[in-house]
């Protein structure tokens, strides 16, 4: 139709059967989106016409955000909705919709965070695309779908954060806190990886409480359960942030430091053994510790430990209650 010819009466004539076909068509629309609602989060399409700067959605999407359509303007620019993008994920969907405006993917995809009215963050999923462009390839339309994900991201917030915490659980002994066998062993072999590469002493050591049997026997597996943790507790503050502590065996501790000589080794171990014979337990009783050290030299991890054992095995020859190294 040339519209050139067009009385100003008729065209204002068109222009209102055309906003009526516009209204009745998104009406229509919306039902037909109504029907997807069993997509949870689902909250309809939206319309964006580039030259116009007007962005046409479904009223749930702004519902979602806290707002009704009567407190919007009749015309909303699509920067109502950009300017809310939460910072850390304005310039990753801003990009992902100009290389589509620009041809360059056919169809965005994406998840921001964006603000509710109440100041507070939801999470949407955006699919879209350019639907018409003029002749010389400039967008005129977008359209896209749009979904309410923060349920979702909230579980999966909450599984990561049950992983981690299971995954510290899997290394820690339970009743001592410490790192259990398997992870201290994981631990050791990571030092000896980066010892070797970067040409660093390491040092371990292996600890033992001395006659641990008769403190049980007599006092019970309770209090033997309690002497297990106090000598942990005791080795722990004793340490620096570099060296691990784990608990190898039922009454053994291993010991991993790092950047550390044999000699250095067998200070740490010596101030370690005098601080848990100077420890007051309760019952009166009193614990010692012998212990064995090693230096590793690049032999394998069964040998290095092997090393401290026999360390360990002849303190406790010589009388217990001493380091050997
Ligand atoms: P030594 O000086 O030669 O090391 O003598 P010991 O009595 O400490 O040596 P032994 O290996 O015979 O005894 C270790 C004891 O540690 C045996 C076991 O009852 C006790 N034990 C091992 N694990 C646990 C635990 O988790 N809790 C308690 N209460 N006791 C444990
Ligand atoms: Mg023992
Ligand atoms: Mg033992």
């Amino acid at each position: 139709m040339d519209l050139a010819n067009y009385s100003r009466e008729q065209l204002i004539e068109l222009i209102e059967e055309l906003t009526l076909l516009n209204e009745t068509l998104l009406e229509e629309k919306r039902n037909d989106d109504r029907l997807d609602f069993a997509w949870t989060g689902n909250l309809g399409h939206w319309y964006y016409n580039v030259k116009a700067n007007k962005v046409v959605f479904n009223p749930l999407k702004v519902e979602a955000l806290g707002y009704t359509m009567e407190e919007l303007p009749d015309e909303v620019p699509y920067q109502f909705f950009t300017e809310k993008l939460h910072p850390e994920d304005y310039e990753k969907t801003m990009d992902a919709m100009k290389k589509n405006m620009m041809g360059l993917t056919p169809v965005y995809e994406c998840e921001y965070r964006i603000q509710a009215k109440d100041g507070s963050w939801k999470w949407f999923y955006d699919r879209g695309q350019v639907t018409r462009r003029d002749a010389s390839g400039y967008p005129l339309f977008v359209a896209g779908i749009v979904f309410d994900i923060t349920e979702r991201k909230m579980e999966m917030a909450e599984l990561e954060m049950e992983n981690r915490m299971l995954a510290v659980e899997s290394m820690t002994d339970a009743l001592t806190g410490i790192r259990n066998r398997g992870a201290i062993l994981d631990e050791l072999e990571s030092r000896m990886e980066k010892a070797s590469i970067y040409k660093s002493p390491l040092s371990i050591v292996m600890f033992d409480i001395d006659h641990f049997k008769p403190i049980n026997d007599t006092k019970g597996h309770v209090f033997g359960d309690q002497v297990l943790k106090e000598v942990a507790k005791i080795i722990n503050n004793e340490i620096r942030g570099l060296d691990t502590l784990g608990r190898y065996g039922g009454e053994e501790f291993l010991l991993i430091l790092p950047n550390t000589s044999r000699k250095s080794a067998l200070q740490v171990a010596e101030r370690i053994r005098r601080k848990v014979a100077e420890e007051a337990f309760s019952n009166d009783i009193q614990v010692t510790i012998s212990g064995g050290a090693a230096e590793y030299k690049d032999q394998e991890m069964l040998d290095l430990i092997d090393n401290a054992d026999k360390n360990l095995y002849a303190s406790k020859q010589n009388g217990r209650n001493r380091i050997t190294g």
